[in-house]
């Protein structure tokens, strides 16, 4: 069973003027299979903190531990293949190369560790058919629309099995119907592989699915009731 644990993490900009609070005394557990989202207003600190739940920026204060490992605690080499290993995410503008065909794209986070295996492969042919892709296998980004783009970046994040997966307004970009559909996915997929799923999003209907929903204000996370 995969936990991750949020200890009274804060996190502040400092700049030779002033230092700017964005995050204080933020602390949730999750546990496997389980999902939260996050609401908030524009500049509150919610990328902040997917940034930091992803070992991308380092808090200024507090914890996290993802199955009793506290990556900050790592060298530079090890949390960069903690992230790799543990970590999947999917962004608002899909990120994906423009040059890689969709296969080539969902196996993505395996080319850092040179050329996939034949199982890899395999899982990406799998995770391009569960969303629906099997037809654009060989398509390049460019050729699909934007809700398509999305499915592919979500089928990359889960390529490597992660622990956790972490989507920042993967819905922003997309009309109502085609939000509807990439949530089904988000919602489904990663629970059904076990992952703890925490996704921040301005789609009501989509914080409305998640089992632990969540608001960002006045630099603390809270229970929206
Ligand atoms: P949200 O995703 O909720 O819109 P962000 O996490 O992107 O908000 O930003 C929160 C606040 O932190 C904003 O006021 C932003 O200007 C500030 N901020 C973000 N990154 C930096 C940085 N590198 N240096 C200084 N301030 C930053
Ligand atoms: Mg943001």
């Amino acid at each position: 069973m995969s936990e991750l644990v949020v200890t009274d993490i804060a996190k502040s900009y400092s700049s030779p003027s002033e230092t700017l609070l964005i995050l204080d005394g933020v602390s949730f557990k999750l546990t496997h299979g389980e999902d939260m989202s996050i609401v908030g207003a524009s500049g509150s600190g919610k990328s902040t903190l997917l940034y930091i739940l992803g070992t991308l920026d380092h808090p200024t204060a507090g914890e996290i531990r993802l199955d009793q490992v506290a990556p900050f605690q790592l060298s530079a080499t090890a949390l960069a293949k903690f992230r790799n290993d543990n970590i999947g995410f999917v962004f608002q503008d899909h990120h994906l190369l423009p040059q890689l065909t969709v296969v080539e794209n969902v196996l993505l986070p395996a080319l850092a560790s040179g050329s996939p295996s034949s199982q890899l492969v395999e899982r990406a042919n799998e995770l391009i058919a569960e969303v629906g892709l099997e037809a654009r296998a060989n398509h390049l980004p460019g050729q699909l629309s934007g809700g398509e783009r999305q499915r592919v970046a979500v089928a990359r994040a889960l390529l490597k099995h992660p622990k956790l997966i972490l989507a920042d307004e993967p819905t922003g970009n997309l009309d109502t119907a085609t939000s509807d559909s990439i949530a089904d996915i988000l919602f489904s997929l990663p629970k059904r592989e076990g992952a703890m799923l925490i996704v921040v999003t301005h789609n009501q209907g989509l914080a409305e699915r998640s089992m632990h929903r969540m608001q960002l204000a006045n630099r603390k996370l809270v229970e929206v009731r």
